[in-house]
């Protein structure tokens, strides 16, 4: 629906792949002041109009693809595009973040957001253009690699307009077309990684979506912001967090932290320290395989890297991926590494999760569980592996149903390292509890960042001490709450990196960061004040945080720091409500048994997540009950509810 906002088109379509229907979802200004866009918007549309029945799988399930009133202004790091749905992992609510262009493309053609029901009965993919929706015959793309398919798209689009119009796309692989639960979005080489959303685009026999458009995107004042981005964009790059190590390494650079942390998941989360490590780190990256540095659009920090595999540039791989795929399955070949992620990305699949199932396989077939054939450090038949998962073959037949699936059949659950579901990034929780926590909590399963991403002041930039549980869960909520806000105005994550001052950063031994790291473990009642009552930030944080004042000049909403903390509360609690609704409760914030009663460090209890007194804290600063349900009176002082369902 039209708005008064800038930085939004007022417009959202719902497309109906069942009957080819198209019509404009209600979407208000209300809403928008409520709910931004990205990852929270997404959500209250699922909450309003699936019900506790609806299976991931299923006809009814929604993709919901939306954007934030930042996409496409030239805010830092904007290009981002969210897309949730129900999780054929999870089996609840997930939300897949992605960069490159296709946001700022949607856009531009006029949408806020595109939700995506129903079911073809054969392969197609949608192109839009402007006002122009069309569905277009895929039989010959299904069953592409991602590249392959975002190659053969253009060419259809050259051979219509006569040349390549600037478009976006997402597509998926074969993963993707063969319903494996970890099937991922592709858009150029970045990923919607998590949580299967490509299995459901899949299973909607939509194999990709283009969009292009000329439509200016409008900014309530856009002088002040100009200034404001100037000197916004400034500070990132002096960072030296967004400015140095991001750029320099990649998040690769985190991998030598992680080792001298004890964070570095190691043989299946065995062990927190891997000792090949500098064989595939971030500085062996740089040096051996790094040909450029790369980013998404619109973004000053560029932490992407391009590393050549058989000949061709491709994406390099993340800490995560570096971390899961060398010393989670004892592999210290990084030209390998390089070689499945990009391999992984062509097929359409999530590499946390592919590598975390394959570490659970190799550790199940070691403990004569399940005589598969996969060890540890036997590395010559991954590639095959790979490409039987993604067309779910032989044994890749059951890998394609992930750890939690493998572990329900064969046994070990205490070492299938997921929560929800959803496996766990490759930072090794015991040595970083605030964490271990955020990933038993997180929305949409074990996810480092939804969980708060504790672990950036627990190691990786900050030395708040590790094991010590107290405060943690203040913060978590903090973070969490944030991190939803600055999601939802489409902006990427890592910009929340620069939150702290750079001198803390810089100067870990100076007075000032020993005295904050000591201090929060005590911090516990005055963050619990903030967070029951957000408001009273009534205004903007000057220099660190301008997203609450580059809202403001973008959309024209009367947002403070307060407000702005309040909206992502919202959101995140929104979607714990909505899960609330598919059976998630105080049991299912859970971690493997391994990381929660088998010390790291034998005979240190400290080096175990001591999840369930973090909880009791972590729930009552939620304002949820004892069980982890968000009280009525949470609910209320949020302004969440959602549309009665039949
Ligand atoms: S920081 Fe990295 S992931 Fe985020 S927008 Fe920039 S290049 Fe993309």
């Amino acid at each position: 629906m039209a708005t008064k906002y800038g930085g939004y088109m007022g417009k959202v379509m719902l497309i109906n792949l069942s009957n080819g229907r198209i019509r404009e979802y209600p979407w208000t200004d209300e809403d928008r002041r409520l709910y931004y866009g990205g990852k929270t918007m997404a959500a209250k549309i699922i909450g309003d109009n699936l019900c506790k029945n609806t299976k991931p799988l299923s006809e009814e399930n929604m993709l919901v693809i939306t954007t934030g009133p930042f996409t496409g202004t030239g805010a830092p790091s904007s290009s981002r595009f969210n897309i949730s749905t129900l999780s054929p992992q999870t089996g609840i609510l997930t939300s897949s973040n992605c960069g490159g262009n296709f946001g700022y493309y949607l856009k531009k053609a006029g949408y806020d957001a595109l939700i995506i029901h129903g079911k073809s009965e054969k392969p197609v993919w949608i192109e839009i253009h402007n006002e122009k929706i069309e569905f277009h015959d895929a039989s010959d793309l299904w069953g592409t690699l991602t590249g392959q398919a975002q190659e053969m798209l253009d060419e259809k689009l050259t051979k219509k307009n006569g040349k390549v119009p600037k478009n976006g796309k997402i597509v998926i692989g074969p993963a993707g077309e063969n319903l494996v639960r970890f099937a991922s979005v592709v858009s150029n080489e970045r990923l919607a990684g998590r949580g299967g959303v490509g299995s459901v685009m899949g299973f909607k026999n939509l194999k990709a979506v283009t969009v292009s458009g000329n439509k200016e995107i409008p900014i309530y004042k856009k002088n002040k912001f100009e200034d404001l981005n100037y000197n916004w964009i400034r500070y990132l790059r002096n960072h030296p967090l967004t400015g140095d190590q991001l750029p320099r390494l990649g998040t690769a650079g985190l991998v030598s932290t992680m080792q001298m942390r004890g964070q570095l998941s190691t043989k299946n989360y065995n062990y927190g320290q891997y000792e090949d490590y500098e064989k595939v780190n971030g500085e062996t990256l740089a040096e051996e395989f790094n040909i450029v540095n790369n980013g998404c659009l619109s973004c000053p920090i560029k932490c992407a890297r391009t590393v050549e595999v058989n000949g061709k540039a491709v994406k390099g791989p993340e800490l995560e991926t570096l971390g899961l795929l060398g010393g989670g399955i004892l592999n210290s070949d990084l030209g390998l590494i390089n070689k499945w992620n990009y391999e992984l990305d062509e097929l359409g699949m999530d590499t946390i999760s592919a590598a975390s199932t394959l570490a659970y396989a190799m550790e199940a077939n070691e403990q004569g569980l399940w005589d598969n054939g996969l060890e540890f450090g036997k590395t010559d038949n991954i590639s095959q592996i790979w490409d039987d998962v993604a067309h779910r073959r032989g044994i890749g037949d059951e890998l394609a149903n992930g750890s939690k699936w493998l572990s329900e059949k064969y046994g070990g659950k205490e070492f299938a390292i997921h929560s929800k579901g959803l496996e766990l990034a490759a930072y090794e929780p015991r040595r970083t509890v605030g964490l271990g926590l955020g990933y038993a909590v997180s929305n949409r399963g074990g996810c480092h960042l939804n969980g708060g991403y504790m672990v950036l002041v627990e190691g990786l930039s900050l030395n708040v001490d590790q094991q010590n549980p107290h405060g943690k869960p203040d913060f978590t909520v903090v973070f969490q709450d944030l991190m939803e806000a600055v999601s939802s105005c489409g902006q990427c994550l890592f910009t929340t990196y620069a939150f702290f001052p750079p001198p803390i950063i810089s100067n870990p031994n100076s007075w000032y960061t020993k005295a904050f790291c000591k201090a929060v473990p005590y911090t516990g009642p005055v963050l619990r004040l903030l967070n029951k009552f957000p408001e009273v930030a009534c205004f903007h944080l000057p220099v660190i945080f301008n997203q609450s004042k580059a809202l403001h000049l973008i959309t024209g909403m009367p947002v403070t720091f307060g407000s702005f903390f309040k909206a992502g509360k919202r959101g995140y609690t929104l979607e714990r409500h909505i899960n609330t609704h598919f059976g998630v409760d105080r049991n299912a914030d859970t971690l493997p048994k391994r990381l929660t009663d088998v010390p790291q460090i034998p005979g240190d209890d400290s080096t175990r997540v001591p999840l369930e007194k973090m909880k009791n804290v972590y729930y009552k600063a939620r304002g949820w009950d004892k069980n982890g349900i968000p009280t009525k009176k949470t609910l209320h002082r949020l302004n969440i509810k959602l549309k009665d369902k039949a």
